[in-house]
């Protein structure tokens, strides 16, 4: 077992790294901008429950996850929800980079971008 190449193409199922993050966070999806299946990049906008102003928001946000409405997720400022989430393609990145850019200063802005092919995903400046 030890002795046994394995080779690229048998990884995750005989699917490339690629394929594997388009096929768990990209399909299905459709650009927010033009509308087309080939996304390239993932938005999502979370917003801690502590930095909800809205005393009445709040409790319904508290509510909603004892209820099992909303799942919270651990964010740098405590447990949080996720506000947003939206796509784009390769044409639309750029508006859609800009739009995530100007959200309110409490907002967590996560971007999931496409692992391109025959480009590296780490880079070293
Ligand atoms: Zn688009």
């Amino acid at each position: 077992m030890a002795d046994q190449v394995i080779h690229r193409t048998k990884l995750f199922n005989g699917q490339a790294v690629e394929e594997v993050h388009f096929d768990a966070v990209f399909k299905g999806a459709r650009c927010a901008g033009c509308g087309s299946e080939k996304c390239a990049i993932r938005i999502q906008t979370f917003i801690a429950i502590a930095d909800i102003k809205d005393q009445r928001v709040r409790d319904e946000v508290f509510d909603s996850v004892l209820k099992g409405k909303l799942k919270p997720t651990p964010t740098t400022s405590g447990p949080g929800v996720r506000a947003g989430e939206s796509f784009a393609c390769a044409s639309c990145r750029k508006e859609a980079e800009i739009a995530a850019a100007r959200c309110p200063s409490y907002v967590i802005v996560v971007i999931d971008k496409l692992v391109e092919a025959d480009k590296p995903t780490i880079q070293v400046v």
